[in-house]
């Protein structure tokens, strides 16, 4: 069985609590991982006096892969957060969120099947903020051609590469003509690229109200940093909620796995989260690390005991806790 080394950061909150069986439900999948476990953001700056410490930063750039719990950036001057910079650190150009009913998990649609692409390195996540004068603020929107192109490429080869069939591009660009005009262009540039790929473009707060209003219609979206952030959470609103919803942030060379949800404070240590978010994205690290068989057994086992219904997290109606419902997979996926 081949070994792989990953780089694992808990993260803080709820991140422990949901990591925790989340690692012992991979290795009952039969996958053979050495992780090489670290601190960042809060918790770091309390034993290495620094939200981002070297060591996590040179494991990961060793491994290359990472899987990784919510993490509080400190609020406060001097902290980027760390969220940003790892993506920016290791160019994780594209955020993707796959947004979808899970069997027995009750929602305000059925037949939701999105793909979110956001992102991850500029607009108004670039950081670059200001006072231009006592009282006036001021946050620069970057957005570049190459990002937006990179993205946009990015958004295309995975609607290939995974039968979608058509792409939204949404955006703002009636009111920031230049910024978001940019990223439209590229997208549009890109569509010519890829005749089988459907292309058209939605305004942001439009994208919004189609999402609310019917779901099903929308297949993948192409967004900039920010509208992807927000939209992702209002998408996952439609399928039950941010328990359940996963990521991956995407290089050429790197890739981090994480959930949607942030830390969750106001559950912390309560043994109640919902570690589906969390198990989704070690499936999707385990499909990026060529272990099909054992992402697919991780998947089969937690729909299994979502679609039962007998054995819930409060989020979704139930009332088990965290490790009630991580037990009930592992004894799923030792059937
Ligand atoms: P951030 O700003 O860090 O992204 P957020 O504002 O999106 O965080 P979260 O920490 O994700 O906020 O929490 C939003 C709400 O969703 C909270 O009420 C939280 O309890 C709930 N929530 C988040 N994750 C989970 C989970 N895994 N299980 C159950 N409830 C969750």
């Amino acid at each position: 069985m081949k070994r792989h080394r990953i780089t694992l950061i808990p993260g803080d909150g709820i991140g422990p609590e949901v990591m925790k069986p989340t690692l012992k439900l991979i290795e009952a999948a039969g996958v053979n991982i050495e992780w090489d476990s670290h601190l960042a953001g809060a918790d770091a700056l309390k034993k290495h006096r620094t939200t981002l410490p070297k060591q996590m930063m040179d494991s990961f750039a060793k491994n290359r892969v990472a899987l990784k719990g919510p993490v509080t950036t400190p609020v406060g001057e001097g902290f980027a957060s760390v969220n940003v910079e790892l993506r920016q650190s290791f160019d994780l150009y594209a955020n993707l969120r796959p947004i979808k009913n899970l069997p027995g998990v009750k929602a305000r649609y059925e037949n939701v099947d999105l793909i979110v692409v956001r992102e991850n390195t500029e607009g108004l996540y670039s950081g670059i903020e200001h006072e231009v004068v006592p009282g006036v603020m001021e946050s620069l929107k970057i957005i570049t051609e190459k990002a937006s192109t990179r993205i946009a490429k990015f958004a295309f080869d995975y609607a290939v590469a995974n039968r979608r069939k058509k792409i939204a591009a949404v955006h703002k660009a009636n009111i920031m003509k230049l910024t978001d005009g940019l990223f439209l262009q590229c997208a549009r540039d890109m569509s010519q690229k890829y005749k089988r790929i459907g292309f058209s473009d939605l305004i942001v707060d439009n994208a919004c109200l189609q999402l609310v209003l019917d779901p099903t219609r929308l297949d993948v979206l192409l967004l900039e940093n920010l509208y992807g952030d927000i939209v992702s959470d209002l998408a996952a609103g439609l399928v039950g909620g941010l328990g359940v919803v996963p990521g991956a942030n995407l290089g050429d060379t790197h890739a981090l796995f994480e959930s949607v949800h942030g830390s969750a404070p106001d559950i912390k240590g309560k043994n109640i989260a919902n570690p589906t978010a969390i198990i989704l994205a070690a499936a999707m690290m385990l499909d990026y690390i060529s272990e099909a068989k054992a992402a697919a057994r991780l998947r089969t086992a937690l729909h299994a005991v979502l679609a039962r219904g007998e054995c819930l997290t409060r989020d979704l109606g139930g009332s088990a806790s965290t490790s009630q419902f991580a037990d009930a997979i592992r004894r799923e996926m030792e059937k």
